[in-house]
């Protein structure tokens, strides 16, 4: 099996990164399509529009509202159709960067992705998320290339709530893990290929720089105003930790976001958080001899991650909404990177183990 690795042309971060946002999308042309949740629309228009003005550049406004189905990407197509942009600029939560790479692939141009939260590391990969009307999931699609530019501004960063900062320590520190699981066992990476030596080393730098940081990097969160140890947290949360699943493959920790909302009051809990819980449950699984399981439960306490599905908001454990959490689980196509065959039953097992 070949080895491929994959990136964005260019990773931009730091305070007030947005800045640049003007004379990088004037390197693409004269009109770019803004796609950008209604929220973020509200609080920064109007600073974006002047930052492209400034460069000669016209925004069109591309505002998202609910989850991104077949529907809403039908639409926004539709509308970019109209306006044959050279240039997609997404801006916004996980959400918001998934309609842009939708626009962007269906637009065949290129796409800059500015995230305003670290919930995630949706910024610097190709693939996005589509749902159905009932928020399940329906299917995970991917542009043919990663975004040319992610800008990540980290005082815009460092304005969210700290639980979106959570979610992306939780989301994150699981690469190094599932990296490792899918290498081993010969598992395929986001391009269809085997993975890297170079994966599997951003990714254990992502867990070593958020073990380090992680806990004081967290006490910045919220404040607007970003730290050394926001600025190194950032970095492996979104371009790190994005290379290293995209690249170097996932596991069951992310698997199990399959099948994890079937437990009552699983659904809403954020991504990162359920990532977080399945990282326990995969370690488990792996019957591992050494301390990594019990040192990283004792991180997770203090960074204020989840450890059981209970403080993941399961308002009950019913073993049948479990087992069925672990069928859905065994479906996803990284389940199979693992050292053994799993059964719904070992699955099942795992979760009832880490129920709380
Ligand atoms: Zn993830």
């Amino acid at each position: 099996m070949l080895k491929v690795f994959g990136s964005p042309s260019r990773y931009i971060q730091g305070p007030d990164a947005i800045e640049v946002l003007g004379r990088s999308a004037a390197l693409f042309g004269r009109h770019a399509a803004l796609v950008i949740d209604r929220y973020v629309y509200g609080v920064l228009a109007e600073r974006l529009r002047r930052l492209c003005r400034e460069h000669g550049v016209t925004l069109h406004d591309m505002v998202l509202d609910g989850d991104l189905t077949p529907d809403v990407v039908a639409a926004l197509c539709e509308q970019a159709a109209g306006l044959s942009p050279t240039l997609v600029i997404a801006v916004g939560g996980g959400k918001s960067l998934d309609a842009g790479k939708a626009v962007a692939h269906a637009s065949h141009c290129h796409l800059i992705t500015v995230p305003t939260v670290a919930s995630n590391d949706a910024p610097t990969s190709k693939n996005y998320v589509l749902y159905d009307a009932h928020h399940n999931l329906l299917a995970v699609e991917h542009m043919l290339f990663n975004p040319t530019m992610v800008i990540v501004d980290t005082t815009l960063i460092a304005t969210a709530p700290a639980h979106f900062f959570r979610a992306g320590l939780g989301d994150a520190i699981s690469k190094k893990f599932e990296a490792a699981q899918c290498s081993r066992n010969h598992g395929k990476n986001m391009f269809d290929a085997g993975s890297t030596a170079t994966a599997q080393l951003i990714a254990d730098g992502c867990a070593q720089t958020l073990l380090e940081c992680g806990e004081d990097a967290l006490k910045a969160a919220g404040t607007g105003a970003p730290t050394p140890a926001f600025e190194r947290a950032v970095e492996a949360m979104i371009l790190m930790s994005g290379l290293g699943f995209e690249s170097g493959g996932l596991s069951i920790a992310h698997a199990l976001t399959r099948g994890l909302p079937r437990v009552a009051g699983v659904g809403p809990a954020l991504h990162g958080l359920q990532v977080a819980v399945g990282l326990l449950v995969q370690l488990d699984l792996e019957r591992r001899s050494d301390s990594t399981l019990a040192d990283l439960t004792r991180w997770y306490g203090r960074v204020g991650l989840p450890t059981t599905l209970r403080e993941l908001g399961a308002t009950a454990i019913d073993a049948e909404q479990v087992r069925e959490a672990a069928r859905l689980t065994l479906k996803a196509r990284h389940a199979a990177n693992f050292d053994y065959t799993l059964s719904e039953d070992d699955l099942t097992a795992a979760l009832l183990r880490h129920a709380g």
